[in-house]
């Protein structure tokens, strides 16, 4: 499958991507792209002209194959003994009717939404109420401040923004509401003004009473949307029409706004999802990731609702009551596949096996990890205690930017070396560059980036095309710089090793920038200038 997906990638993802509904076939040639800068524009799309919408797929699709009654999510608060389900017809109700509200206000295809929302199941339903009318979510991670909460409003100018009242973490309430009323103020002030702030109660951390309200434009979800139908026409979109912006902070300056697209991002996450975790219909699967970062996109919300799965939304820290909480949750609801971060594997471990080896586990199958290289003794520690040595680890490699996995072992394919993301995913073409952009070749260690372009790869930084040129195509041209490091051992296994992007922007600067002739000559002139003007200020 790995090679047909570098040979014949049109004919691979078309493959795939016919598994989907669409309303319209895309048209040809299936992909276009211009990865190098002294070519022109960058310029990425895949099933341009198709017509199709990732809520339908998620939900209608699912349903139409008979899965309606099958549970999409789990959810389970932060106090023990607090949860809920939705099934995949109770989910498609819940969606239909926010879809609804939205458009009774004059959302619409195109329009930005802010969600600044915890863990609670509102908020998967809120991305996919954007996506079913076409309007772009941007999901602001439920534990940002009132500053950036409101840099990220003042930049994509949402019609509206969605929050909920409190959110208990641990033993700790956070008061939401309080720090996007701080927002709105904020972004008030850089004439950006929001007419509507639709706030969630949460029972589980606040009652009504206790939040301040801003009459005309604060509005309970609760008052509002059961009342619209449970039924919602779909707004067909084109394969490269946005379906959500994210924030990622950048090493220097403004948050870059990530923009993803519908149709590549939709086939692509769906399929890494199948095939990283080998996923079957019967698995349960929990990724502790929140929505706000893009792990809770892609494997929370899409790729889990896109294959049909029963996903577990959790909204609490994984720490409380006590560090033996993941395995009281993953017993409970007896979790195959279980996805998280080494810092969380760490952190568990550092409590001790007792926590983990009180629960039974029997269910699990497959682990995974992401975020960060998973240093070999967590690794081991995350494979012998947590998955009882019985449990391949999925070591996923990638970014905001990518939409979706890139480099990650298929568990039970080949075999795995604890601290190694192993190899490539399907169409994805790793090169590994020396500081003067020469590929590499074999055993070798240097800059990580990608020759090819794939489906899932992000369009732009949102109102910012230039910047996503420089920051990720101008540093090795012909090629998309990841910004990080990588070894590639003898058996062509990606070992990563951290971000480099700040020491690429020095170089970028310093050669392009700095060393150019013309400011060398603007900097002689200047010198001649001081010189020829120095005395007369002295004097
Ligand atoms: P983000 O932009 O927040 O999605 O973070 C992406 C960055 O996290 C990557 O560029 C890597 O530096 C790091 N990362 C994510 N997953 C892994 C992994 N499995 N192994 C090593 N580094 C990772």
């Amino acid at each position: 499958m790995y090679g047909r997906s570098v040979e014949d990638p049109a004919g691979f993802w078309s493959d795939i991507a016919s598994e989907f509904y669409w309303k319209q076939k895309w048209g040809q040639p299936v992909y276009t792209h211009n990865l190098d800068i002294r070519n022109g524009k960058i310029d990425i799309q895949w099933f341009k002209g198709g017509k199709t919408n990732i809520c339908y797929n998620c939900l209608d699709r699912n349903i139409d194959a008979g899965n309606g009654d099958k549970v999409a999510i789990l959810w389970e608060g932060n106090d023990l003994g607090r949860d809920a389900t939705l099934t995949y017809t109770q989910l498609l109700a819940r969606v239909c009717q926010l879809a609804n509200y939205l458009k009774s206000i004059g959302v619409g295809k195109g329009d930005a939404v802010i969600i600044y929302l915890p863990m609670l199941m509102e908020l998967p339903i809120a991305m996919l109420a954007c996506a079913r009318i076409g309007a772009i979510h941007s999901v602001v991670f439920a534990g940002f401040s009132a500053e950036s909460l409101a840099q990220r409003i003042v930049d994509c100018k949402p019609k509206i923004v969605i929050t909920c009242s409190a959110v208990k973490r641990g033993a700790k309430t956070i008061f939401l509401k309080d720090i996007v009323d701080d927002a709105l103020t904020q972004s008030a002030q850089n004439s950006v003004k929001i007419d509507v702030c639709l706030t969630f109660e949460n029972e589980s951390a606040l009652q009504k009473q206790m939040t301040k309200w801003v009459e005309g434009r604060d509005i309970w979800w609760q008052d509002v949307v059961p009342k619209y139908p449970v039924t919602c026409d779909v707004e067909w979109v084109d394969a490269e029409d946005p379906l959500f912006l994210l924030y990622t902070s950048g090493s220097t300056g403004k948050p870059k706004g990530v923009l993803h697209t519908t149709g590549g991002y939709m086939v692509y996450t769906a399929t890494t999802f199948k095939y990283a975790f080998d996923y079957k219909p019967k698995d349960i699967y929990w990724c502790t990731a929140d929505c706000g970062w893009i792990t809770g996109h892609s494997y929370v919300t899409y790729g889990p609702l896109l294959n049909g799965a029963t996903n577990v939304v959790f909204e609490g820290a994984p720490n409380f009551p006590d560090a033996g909480r993941c395995w009281d949750i993953v017993d409970k609801y007896k979790i195959s596949i279980f996805y998280t971060a080494p810092t969380l594997v760490r952190s568990l471990m550092r409590e001790g096996d007792e926590h983990v080896t009180r629960y039974s586990r029997k269910s699990l199958r497959v682990l995974g990890s992401v975020g960060e290289p998973i240093n070999p003794s967590a690794w081991r520690w995350f494979f012998n205690v947590v998955g009882d040595g019985k449990c391949p680890i999925s070591d996923t490699w990638w970014q905001t930017e990518t939409g979706g996995f890139m480099i990650t072992p298929m568990p039970g394919a080949w075999p795995q070396k604890p601290g190694s993301a192993t190899l490539p995913f399907f169409g994805v073409q790793p090169v590994i560059v020396d500081e003067k952009g020469v590929e590499l070749e074999g055993e070798c260690s240097g800059y990580l980036c990608v020759k090819n372009s794939w489906p899932s790869a992000f369009r732009t930084l949102y109102g910012d095309h230039e910047r996503y040129e420089t920051t990720y195509f101008s540093a090795f041209p012909g090629y998309y710089f990841t910004g990080d490091g990588c070894n590639r051992d003898k058996d062509g296994y990606y070992w990563l090793t951290g971000r480099v992007d700040d020491v690429i922007n020095v170089r970028y600067i310093y050669t392009r920038v700095l060393i150019h002739p013309i400011y060398l000559l603007l900097l002689f002139e200047l010198y001649g200038a001081y010189v020829q003007w120095t005395p007369h200020w002295h004097s």
